[in-house]
């Protein structure tokens, strides 16, 4: 048996796909063919689709909702799975008996990593469960989310606080369960950037909250997100971490923004295109696809700032998305 049919015989028939467009699956719109593609529906699937990636020892590459990342025109070697796991559960309710009757004070949810974030944030808000309402709005999945450590700042909230515990797939093909402290989280990072191992489940550890409350709060994200942020445009979101505190300082940006959109303004790109990329007049930390853009017109925007920022501050500024493939 050839790997199409070996990955055929374990994970269906007709349910891989070869040569199938990564742009259709990215928020760039941007990404060349993956050589083996395969949707999981559910996190049995998720698992299989794994473990047979790593018994042909072909390269894996996990994607959520593609909302973090730039795939190289020349698309990706090896099995790419999408994360389509859709489920939540109520794994655990905290509280007092009272008179009989359980009061919940705290819950524990059980997520798998492909639902989607604002699914997530809207299911808690709606069941009055504080500690991800700050994330409406976020694009991609739970799992992405966890990978990097997604936040938002006003106030600063990161996916990872209320982590309790995580199922993952190690690079033996192995189950483990982990908990907060595995993950190493800290601003855009958690360590399974550097384990490369994979996320099956998430366990969320909330409190209970008036409903009305947490809608306000994510309400006013969603409004801040649209007063500041480029909408309906096809993007990944900030492309650059914000700068070192001591670099503000150096530099001296206004009240000692760690923005690297600050920096990338100041180089005069607001506006500045490559092929069919630019960056946004709105927000110059976001490139958007306007015209038909290809993963290499994104990456000459990427490079162009680097060198803008670097000659004009002495800064290097680091991409926050992943780039994935071959790019030069
Ligand atoms: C309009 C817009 C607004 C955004 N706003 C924010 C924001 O406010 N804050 C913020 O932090 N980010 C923001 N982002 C960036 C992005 O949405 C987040 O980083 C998001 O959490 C990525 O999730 P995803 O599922 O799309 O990840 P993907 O892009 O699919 O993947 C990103 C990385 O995670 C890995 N990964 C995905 N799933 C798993 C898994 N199950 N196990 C292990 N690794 C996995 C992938 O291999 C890849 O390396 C924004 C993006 C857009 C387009």
């Amino acid at each position: 048996m050839n790997k199409l049919q070996t990955l055929e015989s374990k994970l269906g028939k007709n349910r891989i796909k070869t040569g199938f467009p990564l742009s259709s699956i990215t928020t760039y719109r941007v990404g060349g063919p993956a050589e083996y593609f395969f949707q999981a529906i559910t996190t049995e699937e998720l698992i299989k689709a794994i473990e047979i990636a790593k018994f042909l020892d072909l390269k894996l590459t996990l994607l959520g909702g593609g909302s973090n990342v730039l795939i190289s025109d020349k698309g990706l070697k090896g099995l790419v799975i999408r994360n389509e796991s859709n489920n939540i559960t109520i794994y655990k309710r905290i509280g007092k008996i009272n008179h009989g009757k359980l009061n919940t004070q705290e819950v524990i949810l059980e997520v798998d990593a492909g639902v989607l974030m604002n699914r997530l944030v809207r299911y808690t808000c709606d069941n009055g469960l504080k500690g991800l309402e700050y994330h409406l709005g976020l694009p991609g999945s739970v799992g992405g989310a966890i990978y990097n450590n997604s936040k938002w700042t006003k106030p600063l909230t990161y996916i990872g606080d209320s982590l309790s515990e995580a199922i993952l797939v190690n690079n033996e093909g192995k189950l483990k369960k982990v908990d907060i402290n595995y993950f190493k989280f800290a601003y855009d990072f958690s360590i399974l950037q550097k384990t490369h191992e994979s996320i099956i489940s998430i366990f969320f550890h909330l409190t209970q909250e008036d409903p009305k409350i947490l809608w306000q709060r994510a309400n006013d994200v969603m409004k801040y997100r649209q007063l500041t942020q480029p909408m309906g445009v096809k993007s990944a979101g900030c492309v650059f971490k914000n700068i070192y505190i001591a670099d503000a300082m150096r530099i001296g940006t206004p009240n000692h923004t760690l923005s690297a959109g600050y920096l990338i303004d100041q180089t005069g790109l607001k506006n500045f295109s490559i092929g069919g990329a630019k960056f946004s007049d709105k927000h110059a930390n976001f490139i958007i696809n306007t015209n038909n853009a290809v993963a290499s017109d994104i990456y000459a925007l990427i490079k162009e700032a680097q060198e803008r920022v670097f000659h004009k501050f002495k800064v290097k500024i680091e991409p926050e998305i992943m780039l994935l493939g071959e790019f030069n």
